[in-house]
């Protein structure tokens, strides 16, 4: 077995037994196992022996986060499969791997902060964090979601990462200082809280958008000359009927790119997702003479990607080659 499937069914066991002996969901038994390699317990008391047996299995490998982060993924998909709460999604793999290299193409230094207002399990944030180049600094996530936010926790303590986590509305007043970069794989529908959508421009009386609402309030906590990048359904802007979040993303910032996912990636045409690029307006940060747009080939399809992987990197080579 290797390394990510030995972690997984260490994690997978044991948050069967513990989902099983305590009567809780897996996810939560997901939680717990996660809190018990990282503070080295073994609770509960009446499967220590057990337990201890399957942690023992982890301490002879040599493991580094992006395996650990692996093989959480796949004991969250399969708690996600059998659990119903609908908007419990996870950035896939191989979108927050693609995300990954564009903030790496960004002029970042080292110490650059990062922020994600929707962190949900933390997989987007982690893989981001695993990968980068430059050293980061500080990283935050928020999320309304209980056991998700418990999930990112778990997830960011095994991967030994130094992340601030919140659970809360990131639509109300956060306790963040602007950051270099927002990452968001976008909530999606109706906000339920009518009150404080007053606070934004983008929000019609009717029905305020979640989608429309995080991007308004991502631009606010982005520091000047700072990038967001967005998975955002494709029909974003097709909604946007008044105009209101256009006039948002031109007040206070500049399109850099859209990127339509591959469609094979999506169960239907309807829920096909795009990456949109933005950049924080601020002194000295210029427009691209042509923004990033393109139709991402599918991921498997090596031939393709390289090809469009050599535009990508042509296009930042153009528009960033003096580290601005
Ligand atoms: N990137 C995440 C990951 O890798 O697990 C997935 C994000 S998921 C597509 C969107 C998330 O937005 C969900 O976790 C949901 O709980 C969260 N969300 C929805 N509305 C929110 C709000 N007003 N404030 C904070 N989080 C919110």
């Amino acid at each position: 077995m290797d390394v990510v499937h030995e972690w997984f069914d260490v994690l997978d066991r044991s948050a069967e037994k513990i989902a099983k002996h305590t009567d809780v969901p897996y996810l939560e038994g997901l939680v717990m196992t996660a809190d018990n390699i990282v503070w080295e317990k073994t609770d509960p008391e009446a499967i220590e022996r057990e337990l201890q047996t399957l942690y023992k299995r982890l301490y002879r490998l040599e493991t580094s986060a992006e395996q650990v982060r692996k093989a959480l993924q796949l004991s969250i998909l399969k708690g996600m499969k059998n659990a119903s709460q609908p908007q419990h999604q996870m950035t896939p793999d191989a979108v927050a791997l693609f995300i990954s290299y564009l903030v790496n193409k960004f002029p970042l230094k080292d110490g650059w902060t990062l922020l994600d207002p929707a962190v949900g399990t933390g997989n987007l944030l982690t893989c981001v964090l695993n990968h980068a180049q430059k050293k980061y600094g500080q990283a935050q996530g928020v999320d309304v979601d209980e056991l998700l936010i418990k999930l990112a926790l778990s997830s960011v303590n095994l991967q030994q990462h130094d992340v601030e986590l919140y659970r809360q509305d990131s639509l109300r007043p956060l306790l963040i200082d602007p950051v270099d970069i927002v990452l968001c794989d976008l909530p999606y529908g109706v906000y339920y809280d009518k009150e404080n959508a007053k606070r934004f421009k983008t929000a019609t009386t009717e029905k305020p958008l979640s989608q429309f609402l995080m991007i308004e309030q991502a631009l606010s906590y982005t520091k000047p000359g700072g990038f967001l990048i967005f998975i955002i359904p494709n029909d974003l802007f097709a909604m946007d009927n008044d105009r209101l979040l256009h006039a948002v993303i031109q007040e206070a910032g500049i399109v850099l790119g859209i990127l339509q996912l591959p469609k094979t990636m999506f169960r239907h045409a309807d829920f096909a997702k795009s990456l949109l690029l933005l950049r924080k307006k601020g002194d000295g940060v210029k427009t691209p003479r042509q923004a990033l747009l393109a139709e991402l080939p599918s991921f498997k399809n090596r031939e393709a990607m390289t090809a469009m992987m050599s535009r990508i990197n042509q296009w930042f080579g153009e528009n960033f080659s003096d580290g601005q």
